[in-house]
């Protein structure tokens, strides 16, 4: 441990993906981190538990990342845990009936390498692929500033996409990614997102899905964290946070404990910030990020596990179209080595921007999705549902609203050693674990800051490939 690190503390509150992140970079550097989780698990709202109304540990929603989430893959590779994610190069699209679509990458240069598999999608009609590549020309020019002030509705009106792209590509591709309604939907990330996932490179458009439950995966990352060094407190929760103006550290009360830190991290969401914002001392850093916190608003997202006696498709996961359900993950093909603490064959949908979903009854909700699996799979008319869990995440994502830059801010609360984490801060990401994941590592490069260092933990994005890396 160097001269200035030696006998000084770090807290990060919250074991999130951006708490972990933040953590794990700093205590593998050697600083002495402490991490408060206030829950029994890592991976906050990327997290498995155990349901007790199916005695089973299930995700509260599966999770997705792209090969172009370079600082999620990082943390994986810190933890020795890259393999807990199963890459795949192809979407499957399935239309009522079970026509499918397959969009995947052949050998031509970046951005054209899924052209071949676009032209010959059955999903979409000639005029759709017209109106989809007017839309893909406007996006390889990259986004211009006025792109945040412009909300994604007026965007797919102006470029006229036709109502088939909007429900066949657009909604599952980025409403999906981005977890809102277009009208409320910034822009400059439908481009961000797009660029990344379909235009830059064959490689930053891979689609991983972890092989094991959330908070086994994060789990790994917590164990690292202690190799390193570092303490992990779960069920820690951080009921006051204020300064000690005599000793200039930050005091933190969890039950009954109470103890000081030389640096804190708050790797929070936006509303667990809120909380905790009354403690700190007033002034103009605590007026500015309540102003700022005021301008963020949810977004539900709700996952419905069902367990059937058979299996319905051998897919690994699927797009289902003209449905309210969206996604499909094949939950017992992604994790076969489960399968026998399972009861029966297990299907994960998803259903992003959920509004309709909230005030529904649960049973209601599954028989929507059983009804709607027997639109598309023929062996729905013999299987049997075993049992069913419904998990519904009124405040999954912030909504990546347009103007919202304005109000993200960077690492630097304003208060020396208090430092912001969180996928709501400023990463260029919308609500995703990339966005926590690079929140964490700027937070860690903070703190070294304040220790007097240079340490770098933001890993690099993924070099653009063939034409791509000529245009903006
Ligand atoms: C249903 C759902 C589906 C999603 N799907 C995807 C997806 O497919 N791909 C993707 O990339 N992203 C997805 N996301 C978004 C992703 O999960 C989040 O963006 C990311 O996990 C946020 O991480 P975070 O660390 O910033 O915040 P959080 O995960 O909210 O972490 C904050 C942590 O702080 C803890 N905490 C709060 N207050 C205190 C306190 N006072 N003391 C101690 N601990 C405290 C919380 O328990 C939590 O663990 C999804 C989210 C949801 C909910």
């Amino acid at each position: 441990m160097t001269g200035s690190r030696s006998g000084r503390r770090v807290a990060v509150i919250g074991g999130g993906v951006a708490g972990l992140s933040a953590a794990c970079a700093l205590a593998q550097d050697g600083y002495a981190v402490e991490l408060l989780e206030q829950r029994p698990y890592v991976g906050g709202r990327a997290s498995s538990y155990l349901h007790p109304g199916v005695g089973e540990v299930i995700d509260n929603c599966q999770h997705i990342i792209l090969g172009c989430c370079t600082n999620v893959v990082d943390l994986l590779r810190r933890a020795s845990a890259e393999d807990s994610i199963l890459w795949s190069n192809r979407i499957t699209f399935l239309e009522p009936g079970g026509r499918k679509t397959v969009l995947k990458p052949a050998a031509l240069p970046a951005p054209l390498h899924s052209t071949l598999s676009f032209l010959t999608a059955k999903a979409l009609k000639l005029q759709d692929k017209v109106a989809i590549a007017r839309a893909i020309s406007a996006f390889l020019k990259g986004s211009r500033p006025e792109d945040d002030r412009s909300n994604f509705a007026d965007w797919l009106r102006n470029t006229g996409q036709t109502q088939r792209a909007v429900e066949h590509f657009w909604k599952p591709v980025l409403f999906s990614a981005l977890n809102e309604d277009p009208d409320r939907i910034s822009v400059r990330y439908a481009a961000k997102v797009f660029r990344e996932a379909f235009l830059f490179s064959a490689e930053a458009g891979r689609m991983g899905v972890p092989r094991v439950p959330l908070s086994e995966m994060y789990g790994q990352v917590a164990a690292a964290i202690e190799r390193a060094g570092g303490k992990i407190q779960l069920r820690s929760t951080a009921e006051k946070l204020c300064h000690d103006e005599a000793s200039g550290r930050w005091r933190i009360r969890t039950g009954e404990r109470v103890e000081d830190f030389d640096t804190v991290v708050l790797a929070l969401s936006f509303e667990g910030l809120r909380r905790l914002l009354p403690g700190l001392p007033d002034g103009a850093p605590r007026a500015r990020l309540e102003r700022l916190l005021a301008g963020f608003s949810h977004s539900p997202l709700t996952g419905i596990h069902l367990w059937f006696d058979r299996e319905i498709t051998d897919l690994e996961h699927a797009v289902l179209l003209d449905t309210t359900v969206q996604w499909l993950y094949n939950t017992s093909r992604i994790q076969p080595e489960r399968e026998s603490m399972r009861d029966g064959h297990l299907i994960e949908l998803v259903v992003s921007a959920s509004k309709s979903l909230v005030p529904m009854e649960r049973q209601t909700i599954i028989d929507l999705a059983v009804r709607e699996l027997s639109l598309f799979f023929p062996a729905m008319k013999d299987a049997r549902l075993l049992k069913a869990a419904v998990v519904k995440e009124v405040r999954a994502t912030y909504s990546i609203v347009p103007g919202l830059d304005a109000l993200r801010p960077g690492p630097e609360s304003g208060w020396p050693g208090l430092i912001l984490a969180g996928d709501w801060t400023a990463t260029g990401w919308p609500a995703t674990m990339e966005s926590a994941a690079r929140s964490g590592y700027l937070a860690a490069e903070a703190v070294s800051r304040e220790f007097g260092d240079r340490g770098q933990y933001l890993v690099t994005d993924l070099p653009r490939r063939g034409l791509m890396r000529f245009l903006p």
